[in-house]
């Protein structure tokens, strides 16, 4: 009945339709955007609380289910359905999202919600246990990656509750947990794909030194084009002498970086060494 490839694992549990919603915190001037209503047990919820519901749903027959769950009542007419893949629309404005999408959209979805204008309130996202444990993970937790300190560069973001395989029909490989996260605004005025591009490196082995990560031919091949690069375009000469290893040791140990270890920095930490790396001409995008 359902499709698998679309992730569809039906809500079932109002316990938890209504946890999401309570911490969504929905006013009743608020347009939300719910990504993947399915058959629509968050949606209906949701209606009942609002001025105006935009659901973005990539099963042509889902939606037409839900088309007709809310004919012939007063809610019909808040609600727009947009068929179609999410990773693909162009959203319209809503102050909240709200989702319960496949786990393999999950990183794009993070994405696009980060990058999306103009600013909107919250979301409140399911995700897969260990992909929500990520997202929220500090330093020096086991699970802090690159992408907990992407998104929280440019977002809050809070564990509210673990939801069990079993409140979904069928239920999922996977156990599950609910995130909130509050974007950040105005956002931090950085470069985010060097932001993005240290951190790759920094955190292609995340317990070994910052040291250790740049030391590799590739890494240092990288920022000797990006210099030569950021050379020619302002006119500037390559120092003759110019030694990229000489040079890049020169920023890990002046900033006082080369012998951390990515999984116990903050964020500051990594923009303190991206400016550090700029400063000296140092580019990674
Ligand atoms: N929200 C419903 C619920 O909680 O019962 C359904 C959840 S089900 C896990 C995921 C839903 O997302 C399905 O209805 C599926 O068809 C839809 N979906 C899958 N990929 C999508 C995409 N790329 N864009 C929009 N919807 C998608």
């Amino acid at each position: 009945l359902f499709n698998k490839e679309l992730g569809q694992h039906i809500l079932k549990n109002p316990l938890v339709v209504n946890g999401i919603i309570d911490k969504a915190n929905l006013k009743p001037t608020d347009t939300v955007l719910e990504v993947g209503p399915g058959t629509g047990n968050l949606t209906v919820k949701m209606l009942e609380k609002v001025k105006k519901l935009i659901a973005v749903e990539m099963d042509p027959r889902l939606a037409a289910e839900l088309t007709k769950r809310v004919q012939g009542k007063p809610e019909q007419r808040k609600l727009e359905i947009l068929v179609g893949d999410f990773l693909k629309v162009d959203l319209p404005y809503f102050d909240v999202c709200v989702s319960n999408t496949p786990y393999q959209i999950s990183a794009p979805l993070v994405m696009k919600l980060l990058k999306h204008e103009p600013p909107f309130r919250c979301a409140v996202l399911m995700f897969q246990r260990e992909f929500a444990l990520r997202l929220v993970a500090k330093p020096g937790d086991n699970l802090y990656c690159r992408l907990s300190a992407y998104v929280q560069l440019l977002a809050r973001v809070d564990h509210i509750m673990k939801v069990g395989k079993n409140n979904f029909r069928p239920p999922p490989q996977v156990e599950s947990s609910v995130v909130r996260m509050e974007f950040r605004y105005p956002r931090p005025n950085i470069n985010l794909d060097e932001y993005d591009g240290l951190l790759r490196i920094v955190f292609s082995r995340r317990n070994k030194t910052i040291a250790a990560n740049f030391k590799t031919s590739t890494v240092m091949s990288m920022l000797e084009r990006n210099y030569k690069t950021f050379c020619a375009v302002r006119n500037i000469d390559v120092p003759m002498n110019f030694n990229v290893k000489e040079a890049m040791n020169e920023v890990l140990v002046s900033s006082g970086y080369a012998e951390k270890r990515a999984a116990k920095l903050d964020i500051d930490d990594y923009l303190k060494l991206l400016c550090a790396f700029n400063d000296a001409g140092f580019h990674f995008s």
